[in-house]
């Protein structure tokens, strides 16, 4: 039987949400297909953080070497060329993360192997695959057919499928010699810890983020008058942190912080993919945009068509006098 192969992400002794989320999209291809599911596990000293994944999908393979103790493009482009050269998986799913994107492309050109990057969600049919991507900031859905081939690769985005370590299966562990480590140029160094922040937004149970609708730098006290009134924290999006307006650890998204508070109130902001995946986990999210098509009102529960700068000061007002 033939297999999908997924590369389980880990640091710091956490598994990486996208690990099973992959494996969430992996098991569904697996059914479709009657292919197994298999995660590699590359690390050092990872055999029972490995053991997580166990019932996620059908075939743990744990590779460990000090060489892997730490994400290296030269010795995981090892790992997998030879592994997909020697199993030929129908299909190897990476995440479409910092790690994934230094990885992919290099190894589609060295395993020979077609590669779509940024997936949002697949269809294999025995040789052929159909791929979906979102362009433009997902206002726009492209749907792609990949000419016929033994063997795929895709990276997937972040926060497309849910996830869970418990998918109805009970893997196999299986240990994995290294390879022979020949010609490798990078080296890991060190993990830089990011600068002590003002506030932590990842702990606060109410956010009013503020987006680049606001307009100016000096609106700033109209959505931070209002996140006073409701005894919320300010956070924001990613243009509104280049911008200085307010510091980078406010910021929400892929290359800002993940959060999941109670409420999420997104003031101005689009709703680019790279800022829902820091703010699709809220439990209630509530949006204010004046253009009724802006992305983010696909991710709210509830959503108001308006100028900030008229919408919010109202609010305010009425939070005042409750
Ligand atoms: P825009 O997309 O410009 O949207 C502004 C919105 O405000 C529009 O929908 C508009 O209709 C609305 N608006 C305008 N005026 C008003 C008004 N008066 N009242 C109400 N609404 C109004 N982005 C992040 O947020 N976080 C990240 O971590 C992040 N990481 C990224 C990483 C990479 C590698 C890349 C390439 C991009 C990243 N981005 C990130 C940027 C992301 O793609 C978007 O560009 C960004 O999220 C857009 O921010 P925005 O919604 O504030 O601005």
């Amino acid at each position: 039987m033939g297999e999908i192969l997924i590369l389980a992400e880990h640091r710091d002794s956490e598994i990486r949400d996208i690990t099973f989320e992959m494996l969430t999209l992996a098991n569904r291809l697996g059914e479709e297909n009657n292919l197994t599911v298999t995660a590699l596990f590359p690390g050092y000293g990872v055999s029972a953080l490995a053991g997580s994944l166990k019932g996620a999908c059908d075939r743990v393979l744990v590779m460990e070497a000090p060489e892997l103790e730490n994400y290296n493009a030269d010795t995981y482009l090892a790992v997998l060329e030879g592994l997909i050269r020697e199993r030929k998986p129908a299909l190897t799913v990476i995440g479409h993360t910092a790690q994934g994107m230094d990885l992919a492309p290099a190894l589609a050109i060295r395993s020979g192997v077609p590669l779509v990057t940024d997936c949002v969600d697949v269809i294999l049919k025995g040789e052929t695959m159909d791929v979906q991507r979102q362009i433009y900031s997902g206002k726009i859905q492209a749907d792609l057919v990949m000419k016929p081939s033994e063997t795929y690769l895709i990276t997937l985005r972040p926060g497309c499928f849910p996830g869970g370590s418990e998918q109805g299966k009970s893997a196999d562990m299986e240990s994995l010699s290294p390879p022979e480590w020949t010609g490798l140029r990078r080296q890991f160094v060190e993990y830089l810890e990011a600068e002590l922040e003002d506030v932590d937004i990842t702990a606060a149970d109410i956010l009013v983020s503020v987006g680049r609708g606001i307009g100016k730098m000096e609106n700033i006290p109209v959505v931070e008058a209002f996140a006073n009134a409701i005894g919320a924290t300010l956070s924001c999006s990613r243009p509104v942190a280049d911008k200085e307006w307010l510091p980078k650890s406010r910021q929400v998204g892929t290359s800002g912080k993940t959060v999941k508070p109670k409420v999420y109130i997104a003031l101005g902001i689009s709703g680019a993919f790279q800022h829902q995946a820091g703010m699709k986990n809220a439990d209630t999210v509530i949006a204010v945009n004046t253009d009724p098509k802006a992305p983010i009102f696909n991710v709210a529960h509830y959503g108001i068509v308006g100028e900030i700068l008229q919408v919010v000061p109202e609010l305010t007002e009425r939070f005042k006098k409750e």
